[in-house]
């Protein structure tokens, strides 16, 4: 066992109170968690902030000058309060615990530097529980100090445990003289040799105690290399490992159905990108190891035909496939879609989703257990245990995103020998996540829309405008063209959605009167049958304009709609405006996109939304979104691993994203087992995190 393993309790300084706080309010149980606690900030000695530049504003400080005598207040509570002076004025420093030892340790007459966070109330500026040191005639302190004073979080039970940032930095000094100038190393010495990393002690050592600005530097990104290089080893090997294990299903046939429809059923020529895509998973699909993919295209780039011809390759092979979509009304349109398509190939295709009836659920399950359903799209219904298929050899899931992980691999043991798996996004992924995320993954990108089609206008509208935006409507609703009208909808105000909804739609009736005009509306709050027969009118042709919430985001097909007009925009992410936007352009006529937002937008939202009105490009867009919002507020990350990043952040820190994953790469090439004994210390990481042991803390 090394040193790091070792239980926190073992530390210098921990108690059994102190241990309780660290595990339950930080998660550090050993002394490897402790010193991956890094400082959020440091103090820097030399910069002293001077009373009278103290205001409201002012973060953690750091003052110098004399400490008055300390004076207990008569009152319900006890406390201390002394005065602080330095040569611009004076305020408050206040306790209220350890009242006793700090009435007979500060030394009155001698100067201090002072840390804390200043609170203002009124004209009196005050200090609660300082960070005292005592600077001239020091006797008692054996060392000079650092420049920097390390900050690390702490939280109100933690200061009431004495662990505020000081005793917090005072456990690390422990840590430190426990770990006598040693660390163990995770990366292999080759890899710190060829990247000039600093070895991992010094690194932490930098981290917690720097004695410049530089080695502060230097030991982030040696950290943050580190961070992200493992959660790249995580993915990369899985996938080394999948492709050992050389058990995939053989579809050496390309056969009758896809043949036939080819011939008889394509209503047009494939694009070049689709050829390509196709090829690409062909190859996948006789190999003999189980295909892993993500496909990657904008909206309309025609993901699903490419989707159906490799389930026929799977029919042609004898084997079953399955289409998983994350909504109800997305599975149906691809149900429908898909059997338009496959009309009178006597292809067996059924739908299974929440609101198919029990019987008649009962039925589907049955026939596709014996064989009798060739291809099943559902909804995550169909990763339910009680699904079982005769031989499933194919699996597409649209828009992974909305997915975990987890889900993903459940699909995987529906069958003996591991189905092939095709993932296909909407939402084009930024390459940084897209190499981080889907590292377990083989990636084929449509990168070329259908031909004929026409950009779709894109513009920014205001409240002002909205008369002549209403005026813009009616235009293209007399040239018999059809508009949709969204509403946000964000799970935590969902009530308030349903109001800003209803009242949207009693306002379009008032400007779009019947008979007239006829205005359909949907949102998730209808029953399905109610929700399908307004969805119905509007396909039809028979309403010309749909109001609703994100529910038609994904899965709305009528190419006939020419205008998208988005309610308060601003409240999108910019890969859903996309989303949205990629529902009209389906035609051959002209079409556009009016973003809708309030006067008074803040910086960042009028950037996004000119981005949108600048960009048709959903790679462009994606990158833009994940640059101006970060990682945390992209749709479906949250099981990712990529928010537990601690240091790295994949945006700015994209550089190393790609050095790291070159690195892992390498290595995986030529040791795919980690059997090299160089290699030992990431086959143990591996082993201890499946075995759900968080090794990026354990060190
Ligand atoms: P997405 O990639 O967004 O899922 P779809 O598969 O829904 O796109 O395709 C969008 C539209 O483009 C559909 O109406 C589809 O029939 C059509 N389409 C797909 N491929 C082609 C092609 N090669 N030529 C012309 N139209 C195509
Ligand atoms: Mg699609």
């Amino acid at each position: 066992m090394s040193v790091t393993d070792m239980d926190i309790t073992m530390l210098k300084g921990v108690g059994p109170a102190k241990a309780l706080q660290l595990q339950r309010e930080l998660g550090i149980f050993t002394l490897g968690d402790l010193l991956m606690h890094f400082p959020y900030r440091y103090l820097d000695r030399s910069h002293v902030t001077k009373v009278s530049e103290l205001d409201a504003d002012s973060s953690l400080v750091v003052l110098r000058g004399h400490i008055s005598q300390p004076q207990a207040q008569i009152g319900r509570t006890p406390l201390l309060k002394a005065t602080f002076t330095d040569p611009t004025g004076s305020i408050e420093l206040v306790w209220f615990k350890g009242l006793r030892w700090i009435q007979d340790s500060i030394k009155v007459g001698y100067e201090y530097l002072v840390m804390g966070k200043p609170t203002v109330f009124g004209n009196q500026i005050s200090i609660a529980h300082p960070d005292l040191e005592l600077l001239s005639g020091t006797q008692g302190t054996d060392h000079t100090p650092l420049p920097f004073i390390p900050v690390y979080n702490s939280t109100e039970k933690l200061k009431n445990a004495g662990l505020s940032s000081k005793g917090m930095a005072r456990l690390m000094e422990n840590a430190f003289r426990m770990l006598e100038g040693h660390l163990s190393e995770i990366l292999p010495a080759s890899v710190v040799a060829q990247y000039q990393l600093p070895s991992r002690y010094e690194a932490m050592r930098m981290i917690h105690f720097p004695r410049n600005h530089q080695e502060i530097a230097i030991a982030t990104q040696r950290m943050k290399f580190e961070e992200l290089f493992l959660l790249h080893l995580d993915y990369q090997y899985a996938k080394y490992e999948r492709q050992r294990k050389n058990n995939g299903l053989v579809f050496n046939t390309v056969g009758e159905h896809f043949n036939r429809f080819y011939a008889e059923k394509l209503p047009f020529e494939l694009t070049g990108a689709q050829k390509r895509v196709v090829k690409e998973i062909r190859n996948d699909m006789r190999s003999g190891k189980q295909m892993n993919r993500l496909l990657q295209g904008d909206v309309g780039s025609g993901k699903t035909l490419v989707a159906l011809l490799c389930m026929l390759i799977a029919l042609d092979n004898g084997c079953q496939s399955c289409l998983m979509a994350p909504t109800e009304i997305l599975a149906t349109q691809h149900y429908n879609t898909l059997c338009r398509m496959t009309e009178g190939l006597g292809i067996r295709i059924e739908l299974l989703t929440g609101s198919v009836k029990a019987a008649a659920k009962r039925k589907i399950k049955q026939r596709l257990q014996e064989g009798e359903v060739d291809l099943l799209i559902g909804t995550h219904a169909l990763i339910e245990e009680s699904v079982q298929f005769h031989n499933l050899g194919f699996v597409v899931i649209d828009e992974q995103h909305r997915f975990g992980v987890a889900q993903r691999s459940k699909l995987w043991t529906k069958n003996e020998i591991p189905p092939h798996i095709l993932v296909m996004t909407a939402t084009p992924i930024p390459r940084t996540l897209a190499m981080t995320l889907y590292g377990d993954l083989e990636c084929s990108v449509i990168d070329e829309l259908p031909p004929g089609r026409k950009p779709i206008r894109t513009t920014h509208a205001t409240e002002a405008q909205r008369l002549a935006v209403y005026g813009f409507l009616r235009k293209q609703i007399a040239l018999g063209r059809q508009v949709y009208v969204v509403y946000p909808l964000i799970q935590e105000s969902e009530k308030m959605d349903l109001v800003d909804l209803m009242n949207g739609y009693d306002a379009m009736v008032s400007y779009f009167p019947l008979p007239q005009y006829q205005i359909s509306i949907v949102h998730g709050k209808m029953p399905p049958d109610v929700k399908a027969y307004e969805m119905e009118r509007f396909k039809k042709g028979e309403a010309n304009i749909m109001v609703s919430t994100t529910v038609i985001e994904v899965g709305v097909d009528v190419p006939n709609a020419t205008v998208m007009m988005v309610e308060n925009a601003e409240r999108f992410g910019l890969s859903q405006l996309h989303q949205l936007r990629g529902r009209v352009g389906r035609g051959a006529d002209q079409s556009y996109c009016i973003l809708m937002t309030k006067n008074n937008l803040s910086t960042t939202a009028k950037e996004r939304i000119q981005t949108m009105v600048n960009s048709n490009d959903g790679f462009r867009i994606a990158e833009a979104d994940l640059k101006l919002r970060g990682p945390g507020d992209i749709q479906g990350l949250q099981q990712s691993g990529i928010l537990d990043l601690r240091l790295a952040d994949i945006v700015d820190d994209e550089p190393l994203v790609r050095s790291s994953r070159e690195s892992v790469q390498a290595i995986l090439d030529v040791d795919p087992t980690l059997s090299n004994p160089e290699h030992y210390s990431l086959l143990l990481y591996l082993r201890n995190k499946r075995n759900g042991i968080n090794w990026g803390k354990i060190s």
